[in-house]
């Protein structure tokens, strides 16, 4: 799909997904933080559009939409025909920003608009890529900061990723880097390790994250699971290593073993027994060989699924019909 580019527009770019009661009161909230804003060459307020990403909400997201669509000129919206995931909504959002910039930020308001004219700043000095971490709240729930902290650290441990702990998707993207990211094919795209990898002029930014406005976490731990898991294996073929190293610890510790058996069983009178370590080794080689198949399995599959070049999402409505007419015309 191809779309006009509009200069010196800002893109807001909000993933939703069940967020009914949230998106009228993000829509506003957006609307005062962007008039606060000029346009440094004109003096002018800056132009600037919202672009809602619906992801296959099963509430009366999409009739919000519409009607905010309707109100406003800056809001559009694309609507998914299924849920297809937070990533790939955020990559939806980005792909169709008429922007010279995209600020992506979530729809429960965790992320606080306030902060947008500090992104846009750092943006006119020269950054590319304007990213945020949060701070740890102490007040979030323990799950959640154990599932968080432990997110970033296996995916570190097992990508060659440099990821912050807490890195949001809350974060300003030059036009630059947006035409990097659209020229990915991947099925897979994990935007946050993508962003850390493609390098260009990068600005940290801490922010306190906010509580959610209304409605509860689309993340669940399944969620953050595939999340981790599409993470470490979009970045990294570490894992294969790692069970190439444990194959070899466990044949060196099984060859010494053999000797002391066949040494006791030719130069000892002690006859060999040992039925329980007999068994407990079937079970723990059994268990690793499981473990290695399976890991080499998940890359197997992804293979699989990038080789069919399906489409990462499918629209099934927008605000402008245009979109889902260029989409059926191939
Ligand atoms: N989200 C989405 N699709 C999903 C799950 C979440 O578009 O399948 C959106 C959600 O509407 C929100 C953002 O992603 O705007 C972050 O989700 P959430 O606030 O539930 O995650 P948390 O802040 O709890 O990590
Ligand atoms: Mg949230």
């Amino acid at each position: 799909m191809s779309f006009l580019l509009v200069p010196n527009l800002i893109s807001l770019v909000v993933p939703a997904f069940n967020e009914q009661e949230n998106l009228p009161v993000l829509v506003e909230r957006l609307r005062a933080v962007m008039s606060t804003l000029s346009d440094p060459a004109t003096d002018r307020p800056v132009a600037y559009e919202i672009l809602i990403v619906d992801d296959g909400s099963t509430d009366r997201t999409k009739a919000v939409l519409r009607q905010l669509s309707m109100r406003y000129n800056e809001v559009r919206f694309i609507s998914f025909s299924r849920n297809f995931g937070h990533q790939v909504a955020l990559r939806a959002g980005y792909e169709h920003a008429r922007g010279i910039c995209a600020i992506s930020l979530d729809a429960d308001l965790q992320h606080p608009p306030e902060l947008i004219p500090t992104l846009v700043k750092k943006w006119r000095e020269g950054f590319d890529v304007v990213y945020t971490v949060r701070h740890q709240d102490p007040n979030l729930p323990w799950k959640k900061r154990f599932t968080s902290r432990n997110f970033y650290r296996l995916l570190r441990a097992a990508s060659d990723l440099e990821l912050e702990d807490g890195a949001a998707d809350f974060r300003l993207l030059d036009r630059k880097v947006l035409n990097v990211l659209k020229q990915h094919q991947e099925n897979d795209l994990f935007v946050r390790g993508m962003i850390s990898w493609m390098g260009f002029r990068q600005c940290r930014i801490e922010y306190e994250p906010a509580a959610r406005f209304a409605g509860t976490t689309k993340y669940s731990f399944k969620k953050m699971l595939q999340l981790a898991m599409m993470g470490i294996t979009s970045f990294s073929t570490k894992p294969l290593y790692i069970s190439v190293v444990v194959g070899l610890c466990m044949a060196l510790f099984s060859s010494l073993f053999g000797l002391e058996v066949l040494y006791e069983y030719f130069f000892t009178n002690a006859t060999v027994s040992g039925w329980t370590t007999l068994v407990l080794l079937v079970v723990l080689i059994g268990g690793v060989q499981f473990i290695v198949i399976g890991i080499m399995g998940v890359y197997l599959g992804k293979t699989f699924i990038e080789v069919k070049r399906r489409p990462p999402y499918i629209i099934g409505d927008s605000s402008e019909i245009e979109e889902i007419i260029q989409w059926q015309v191939p």
